[in-house]
């Protein structure tokens, strides 16, 4: 049996190793944190259980197949339930937009704010049907290795219109200002700029209609124990608090890992989910790599950063507007991604996503309490923001808002509280500049022009997750496994 080491445990890192037990491999998996998960880590304390990460589950069949692949039934191990609606969007004064995936719906969420645009979303729907079957259904996943397999989808990428950015085209079927938003805000679940970010990113909106928005109960941490329950019962073994310090190359072939306290694995293949600007930075010497250079490394661009900051209340806030997933949009809305993603300025204003998961599954909270996170984008450590002194002044502007528009009295009545800010993504994560999606997800970064699935400099070292093709977000990382998998097995066919 080959021997598989994998570096990292988020969803990338638990989908390879998953797969590649599957088809007979001997894996190892190695997690520097105490946990598994990555950035969907699990925060415990005082009886609230705070999702780290992602809360939002599309394309729920990517983890059906890691389970059918090992023989076995999702459902046995993790329930996941539809949110309806998919989000509520509020705008600056606390009006609303809800969709979901009934067409009618939508429409008369549309009615509200202009009824002249249903027949423009309906037609912008059916066009990102388009990308969708393109993009997703056919590209995602598949490695782009070659220049040609980039030239091959040239032509359809023209046809698409993908040199447009999202908020371009969905412009182009939508006429009111805060439905634009409302169309075009899905670059920034997986790190991108609406403004900057390529079209192709637009079928997000039609990913979500077609298979849905899911929670899985118990949170998104309960995929990760499922996962991890799978890989043991499958035979794989799993390390934590191992941090993998190098990767051990003989004439340019990965042949196993170095721990930092020194411990030595040997391997056929190595398979980073760690951050593939820091596996390439910190784990290779620069004179074993030919294309990721650190000069390379500095000029790629990065995704921004996030402040997150989790809390738990001792009421609960059943009368609110809220829904499970809600957006709340600022007056500012390019500028604000403007100072976050070129200017790199922390902004004073703010545009969030507030979770509320105890809408759906009060578990995650004791009896008559309620748990939240609240998440605001904001540049990575490039904007040389010292949040050893910004973090605390910058909850407090974001918990006052809240109080005062959505959560009364909301300050006193917080009884558990953590966050998390750019520091984190570096320190603890190991993110290049502290970005919580790493490589920006823009044309002249994407497929063959995002770092492979497979390693251009060195043999045997393969990579899944966030930084490499397609990119980041859930269903972008478990694509990703399906690749790396895919690419092994036919090295051993
Ligand atoms: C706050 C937040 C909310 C999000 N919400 C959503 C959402 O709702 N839906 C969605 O689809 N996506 C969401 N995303 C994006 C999504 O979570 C990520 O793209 C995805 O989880 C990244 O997975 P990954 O496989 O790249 O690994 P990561 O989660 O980045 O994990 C990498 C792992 O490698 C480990 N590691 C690093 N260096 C080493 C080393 N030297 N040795 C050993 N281990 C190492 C790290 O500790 C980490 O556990 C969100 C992201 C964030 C940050």
């Amino acid at each position: 049996m080959k021997k598989i080491i994998v570096i990292g445990s988020g969803f990338g890192g638990l989908a390879i190793a998953s797969r590649l037990l599957s088809k007979g491999f001997n894996v190892t998996l190695l997690e520097k944190r105490d946990k598994l998960g990555g950035r969907a880590y699990v925060y415990e304390k005082d009886g609230f259980t705070f999702d780290g990460g992602p809360t939002v589950i599309t394309a729920p069949f990517l983890f059906d197949e890691i389970f059918e692949a090992a023989g076995k039934k999702r459902k046995d191990y993790v329930t996941f339930v539809p949110c309806d609606p998919f989000y509520r969007i509020f705008d600056k004064d606390g009006n609303t937009f809800d969709y979901n995936g009934d067409h009618d719906f939508v429409l008369s969420e549309i009615e509200k704010w202009n009824p002249a645009d249903k027949e423009g979303y309906t037609r912008f729907l059916k066009s990102t049907k388009a990308i969708f079957d393109k993009g997703f259904t056919e590209l995602a996943d598949k490695p782009f290795l070659s220049i040609w397999d980039m030239l091959k989808v040239a032509p359809d990428l023209i046809k698409l219109q993908s040199y447009k950015t999202v908020y371009q085209y969905a412009s182009q079927f939508i006429e009111n200002n805060f439905l634009r938003k409302c169309f075009s805000f899905h670059p920034l679940l997986v790190g991108g700029n609406p403004f900057q970010t390529t079209s192709i990113y637009a079928m997000i909106h039609y990913l979500e209609r077609e298979w849905g928005v899911h929670y899985a109960m118990g949170g998104t941490g309960a995929i990760v124990n499922a996962m991890e329950l799978l890989i043991r019962e499958q035979g794989g073994v799993i390390h934590t608090e191992a941090e993998v310090d190098k990767i051990l190359i003989e004439e340019q072939t990965a042949k196993g890992i170095r721990l930092k306290n020194g411990e030595e694995y040997d391997a056929d293949v190595v398979v980073s989910n760690a951050d593939v600007a820091f596996t390439y930075r910190h784990m290779i010497p620069e004179s074993k790599r030919k294309k990721y250079t650190n000069r390379k490394i500095e000029r790629t661009k990065y995704s921004m950063s996030l402040f997150v900051s989790y809390f738990g209340t001792k009421k609960r806030y059943l009368d609110s507007d809220l829904a499970h997933h809600n957006i709340i949009l600022g007056d500012r809305y390019r500028e604000l991604l403007e100072d976050i993603f070129n200017r790199k300025e922390l902004a004073e204003d703010f545009s969030l996503y507030l979770h509320m998961p105890t809408k759906t599954d009060p578990s995650l909270a004791p009896e008559g309490c309620e748990a939240f996170y609240v998440l605001s984008p904001v540049p990575h450590l490039d904007s040389d923001t010292d949040w050893t002194q910004q973090a605390k002044p910058y909850r407090d502007a974001i918990i006052q808002f809240l109080e005062e528009n959505y959560l009364p009295d909301l300050e006193e009545n917080i009884i558990v509280e953590h966050h998390i800010d750019p520091l984190h993504f570096k320190k603890t994560l190991n993110s290049y500049k502290g970005s919580a999606f790493s490589v920006e997800p823009i044309l002249t970064q994407s497929a063959w022009f995002r770092p492979h699935n497979k390693s251009e400099d060195v043999d045997q070292l393969y990579f899944v997750g966030a930084g490499t093709h397609p990119g980041a977000g859930l269903p972008g990382v478990l694509s990703s496994a399906k690749i790396a998998e895919d690419l092994i097995c036919g090295k051993y066919r």
